[in-house]
C-alpha cells in the first residue's frame, strides 16, 4: 500500500479524506441547527434531530445508536419489518414518516412508536383497531399538505380542524402535532412559505381548543431545508442524507 504523506506534517495524509465520519456530519448539522436557532432567538434545546435511516442498513443504524440516537425515521413498513429483528437488542423507537396504505396498519401497530404521516380517517380507524389488538398506543402527527405539488401527500389545510376533532374518537392515537414536507424548490421564499403555513395552521387549530389534542410539535425540515424550517418554528427536523450519505436505492 502506498501512502503519500504531507511534507509539512510527516505521517499526515496529503489528501483530506473524501467522506467525513458520521460523528463529524452530525456535529456539523448540530452546529447549523444552533446557528439557525440563534438567528431567530430560539433555544436549541427546542429542536430535535430525527435521523432518517430509510434505505440504510442495520450497520449504519448501529453507528448512529453509538452516537446517542434511539429514534429512527423510516418510510416503508416492509423495510422496518426487515431491520427491526436485526436490531432487537437496541430498543429503537421506529418513527414512520412515509405515506401509508391502510393495509399497513398492522405493521405500524406492531413496530412503530410513532407515526408522523397520518392524513386520513380510514387510516386512523385501521390503526385504532390494530393498536387495540396489540394493547398499545402511539404518538401521531398529522401530515398537512403545504405545497401544491401533486406528488406530496397530506391533508388539505382546510380540512385540518375537522380532522383533528374526529381524531378524538381514537384513544390509541395520541395527537402531538403536525408534520409537513415543503415544496422541492431552489427558491427559499417558496420553501419558507410551506413552513410558515404549518405554524399558522397550528396556531389556528390551537385556538379551537380541541379536546385530547396537543399540537406542541411541528415536524418540518429535511437535509436540504432544515435551517429555514427551524427559523419558522420547527421542533423536529427529519434528516437522512446529511447524516447517512446519499441514497442510491429508490426512497
Ligand atoms: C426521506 C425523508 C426525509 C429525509 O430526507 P433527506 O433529504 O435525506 O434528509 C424526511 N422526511 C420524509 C417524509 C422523508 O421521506
Amino acid at each position: 500500500m502506498s501512502t503519500s504523506s504531507n511534507s509539512e506534517h510527516p505521517g499526515v495524509p496529503a489528501q483530506p479524506t473524501l467522506t467525513s465520519s458520521m460523528a463529524q456530519r452530525i456535529s456539523q448539522i448540530q452546529a447549523r441547527m444552533a446557528a439557525a436557532c440563534a438567528r431567530v432567538g430560539r433555544d436549541p434545546a427546542e429542536v430535535t434531530l430525527l435521523p432518517v435511516s430509510k434505505t440504510f442498513d442495520a450497520g449504519a443504524i448501529r453507528e448512529a445508536i453509538a452516537l446517542g440516537f434511539t429514534r429512527f425515521g423510516e418510510n416503508r413498513m416492509q423495510e422496518v419489518a426487515q431491520k427491526a429483528p436485526l436490531l432487537e437488542d437496541c430498543n429503537i423507537n421506529w418513527v414512520v414518516i412515509g405515506h401509508l396504505q391502510t393495509n399497513k396498519a398492522k405493521e405500524v401497530a406492531r413496530y412503530a412508536s410513532e407515526l408522523q404521516s397520518l392524513d386520513r380517517i380510514d387510516l386512523a380507524e385501521a390503526l385504532e383497531r390494530r393498536l387495540q389488538l396489540e394493547g398499545r398506543s402511539i404518538d401521531v402527527l398529522v401530515q398537512v399538505k403545504t405545497s401544491t405539488e401533486e406528488t406530496k401527500s397530506g391533508l388539505e389545510p382546510a380540512g385540518l380542524v375537522p380532522f383533528l376533532r374526529q381524531l378524538s374518537q381514537y384513544p390509541s392515537l395520541r395527537v402531538k402535532g403536525l408534520m409537513t414536507m415543503a415544496v422541492l424548490s431552489d427558491d427559499p421564499i417558496a420553501v419558507r412559505k410551506c413552513f410558515s403555513q404549518l405554524r399558522q395552521l397550528r396556531e389556528q387549530a390551537q385556538q379551537e381548543g380541541i379536546a385530547g389534542v396537543s399540537l406542541e410539535r411541528l415536524s418540518m425540515g429535511m437535509s436540504g431545508d432544515f435551517e429555514l424550517a427551524i427559523e419558522e418554528g420547527s421542533t423536529e427536523i427529519r434528516v437522512g442524507s446529511a447524516i447517512f450519505g446519499s441514497r442510491t436505492a429508490p426512497a
